[in-house]
């Protein structure tokens, strides 16, 4: 068996969840084994749907309560030991990265992070994942019949939904966490940066946060998330939630627009996984152009509004 972290938000399924249990599915297919998705707690959306995206079966955990690393670590990690799980397959979202080391110590089983592909082996399990803050590669082999994956949101992508629905078992947890959710103020109406297939993303070069209307107006006709370098954060320009890189949030969308940013190694170590790079820049010189697949050479206030006009018209 393949099990699944089939993580909600507010009872809801995100992109990560479905492109996970696609990836167990499969790794199960491979092993000639079922692929079984787990939801922890109440739930709106259907979880028979979750078939679509290739699970045989989904274990409802209908008593747990809120997220908690050790809580679902060890419900998930018995549920692996009881039906002698092969693989146990967890989302890298910012909850997954928590959750992956408790499972594996409680499975008494290796943990490989990071995870960008499919296996290319199951005996050993080998796989490719980022090192160094996403600046490498590494081939990676756990030793042993069992272990956890780690995948990195994006990474592998969407492939073909089907229509097949799953059985939905309802299981109970003994489990329980100690904490409780008080209060949830949750943003609405953006794109959550780790999830955005498109980000446009500005630096100092933007001069102040009163410029930033020209970023979000490109966002917008890219229906794209946006995000910020570090400094920009920091002076309070942007919310440290838009703060990509090393030390930020470390996305890897299908398209990473860079605006009046340098391209600092630390600000690449967040982005330069993004599946194409587009960087503008007055400085010919930027380090970014580098690492960039596309490259516009000129000034921000001049060629982001005609970028946008240009995405306008052709929307139209
Ligand atoms: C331990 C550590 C961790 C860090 N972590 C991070 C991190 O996670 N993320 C991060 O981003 N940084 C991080 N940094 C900071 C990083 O080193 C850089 O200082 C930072 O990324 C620079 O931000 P910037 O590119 O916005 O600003 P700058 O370096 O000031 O670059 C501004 C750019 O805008 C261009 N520009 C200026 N005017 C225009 C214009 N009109 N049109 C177009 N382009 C223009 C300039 O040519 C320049 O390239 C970290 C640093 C350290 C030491």
């Amino acid at each position: 068996m393949v099990l699944i972290f089939a993580e909600t938000w507010n009872g809801t399924f995100k992109k990560s969840t479905f492109e996970a249990v696609q990836y167990g599915a499969q790794c199960a297919k491979s092993l000639g084994t079922e692929a079984v998705a787990v939801v922890f707690g109440a739930a709106s959306d259907d979880l028979a749907a979750l078939g679509a995206y290739g699970a045989q079966r989904v274990l409802h955990l209908t008593n747990a309560s809120a997220f908690e690393p050790i809580a679902y670590g060890t419900a998930l990690a018995a549920l692996a030991s009881q039906h002698r799980a092969r693989l146990v397959v967890v989302s890298a979202t910012a909850n997954g990265k928590s959750l992956t080391p408790f499972v594996a110590g409680a499975w008494d089983a290796p943990a490989i992070t990071n995870v960008l592909a499919l296996p290319t082996s199951f005996a050993p399990l080998a796989v490719r994942r980022g090192a160094f803050s996403s600046k490498g590669l590494e081939d990676a082999s756990a030793a042993g019949d069992r272990a956890v994956v780690g995948l990195v949101p994006n990474s592998v992508g969407l492939g073909t939904v089907g229509t097949q629905t799953a059985a939905v078992e309802a299981v109970e947890t003994a489990a329980a966490g100690k904490s409780t959710s008080v209060e949830l103020q949750v943003a609405s109406g953006k794109i959550p940066l780790p999830e955005a297939e498109r980000v446009v993303s500005a630096g100092r070069g933007m001069k102040g946060p009163e410029n930033w209307n020209l970023i979000e107006a490109l966002a917008q006709e890219l229906n794209a998330g946006t995000a910020c370098s570090k400094p920009v954060s920091d002076i309070g320009w942007r919310p440290h939630s838009e703060h990509v890189g090393q030390t930020g949030i470390q996305i890897n969308p299908q398209l990473y627009i860079a605006i009046g940013i340098s391209g600092a190694i630390q600000h690449l170590a967040g982005v330069s996984s993004s599946k194409t790079i587009v960087v503008i820049n007055s400085d010919a010189e930027a380090p970014f152009f580098k690492a960039a697949d596309y490259g516009v050479v000129g000034d921000a206030f001049e060629v982001v509004p005609k970028l946008t006009e240009a995405l306008r018209a052709f929307h139209a």
